[in-house]
């Protein structure tokens, strides 16, 4: 049998914001009648996730491209790899039959075909909802879950400061951090992010550091007696600004610097002085070097979220064409917790 898969490429680098104009919509045939001897599997996407760290992959040239196998270069022209779930509609690979649910590197489309060897599991979805494993129980949790724990430490009572605090992440940095009794303040780029970060996820404060004119002053006041903990999602401005504000044997998780990823031109220049001498500790880290504890991450973050403790927060966008817009939209603040686009129905 033949289907049509849609999927999404870029036309051309992008190097600057991206636009409606830099993404095209292909379709091409799919036979799902596979040679006995292929060892392959084809996958129905179902939900595939969006991220912030693909324009750097869409980009002509960047740092991290060289870095990570989930980071190279994005062709042009070519499907755009990404984490997501989906169902087997067929199979030669012994280890995965039709109808099983999986999760691992799909493509920005209707139809993945993944070879031997590819990243893809069979998911049991422990009775949550299947779009929560591409986001609160897959790598966004883990990355808020690693770069928390692993990195940064909380102490009951310490003061932590979240960047991009509604985003995937960031949201559950906040609220994994008030689980372990710290005073958490997030900021974010709105009025109504704001209230959602103070009354719907429980940070104990939050700003609109849009509205903001001296964001040194702004932690000042949100922070009269330091920050113990910082989870910079942003980089530039604010990340300078926070090791200003930080306390002695400070620590701070560099998982991503979006304010960045625009301009190359721009780069935090954090006060090395105030780094030496209140011994901080800076560490950019990537979520897929803390698989090992996986299995810590997703039982604990199971346990919460069914017991009401955490909230899960989902922003999903509906068929393989809105995949341009949903990912413009990160880069426009548009997105209110984990972006991900549903691409068929199970
Ligand atoms: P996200 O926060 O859900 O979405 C991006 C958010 O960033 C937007 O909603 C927007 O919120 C904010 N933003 C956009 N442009 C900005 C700018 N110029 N300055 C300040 N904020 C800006 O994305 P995410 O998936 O949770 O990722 C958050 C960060 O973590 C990104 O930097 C990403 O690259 C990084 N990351 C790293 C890893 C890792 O393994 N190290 C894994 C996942 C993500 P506002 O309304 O607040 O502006």
């Amino acid at each position: 049998m033949d289907v049509v898969n849609r999927y999404i490429t870029i036309n051309n680098h992008i190097n600057i914001a991206p636009q409606d104009s830099d993404f095209e919509l292909k379709a091409s045939p799919l036979s799902l009648s596979l040679d006995p001897a292929s060892n392959v599997v084809i996958v129905k996407n179902l939900y595939v996730s969006i991220d912030p760290y693909q324009l750097n992959r869409m980009k002509s040239f960047s740092a991290s491209q060289k870095t990570s196998d989930f980071a190279v270069a994005i062709v042009p022209g070519e499907a755009i790899d990404t984490y997501g779930v989906g169902k087997v509609v067929a199979s030669t690979n012994p280890e995965f039959d039709k109808g099983d649910i999986v999760v691992g590197l799909l493509n920005w489309g209707e139809f993945t075909v993944i070879k031997a060897g590819g990243m893809l599991n069979k998911l049991n979805p422990m009775g949550f909802p299947l779009s929560y494993h591409v986001g609160i129980l897959g790598f966004s949790g883990l990355t808020a879950y690693a770069g928390l724990f692993e990195i940064c430490k909380p102490k009951k009572g310490e003061k932590v400061f979240v960047s991009a605090a509604l985003g995937s992440v960031g949201n559950l940095v906040g609220q994994f951090a008030k689980l372990s009794g710290c005073y958490v303040v997030g900021c974010a780029g709105s009025k109504e992010k704001v209230a959602l970060l103070k009354e719907k996820l429980g940070f104990d404060d939050a700003f609109n550091y849009r509205e903001e004119t001296d964001l040194n002053s702004t932690l000042k006041r949100y922070f009269p007696n330091g920050i113990d903990i910082y989870f910079d999602n942003v980089g530039g401005e604010m990340q300078e600004v926070a090791v200003s504000n930080m306390n002695i044997n400070g620590r701070i998780a560099v998982c991503g610097v979006i304010s960045e990823y625009l301009d190359s031109e721009k780069r935090a220049a954090p006060s090395m002085i105030e780094v030496i001498y209140k011994r901080i500790k800076i560490q950019g880290f990537l979520a897929g070097d803390y698989l090992n504890i996986f299995g810590d991450f997703l039982s604990t973050t199971c346990d919460r979220l069914r017991t009401g403790k955490i909230q899960p927060l989902e922003d999903i966008s509906d068929g393989v064409e809105s995949i341009p817009s949903a990912f413009i939209s990160l880069y426009r603040g548009q997105n209110i917790g984990k972006k991900i686009v549903k691409i068929a129905e199970e």
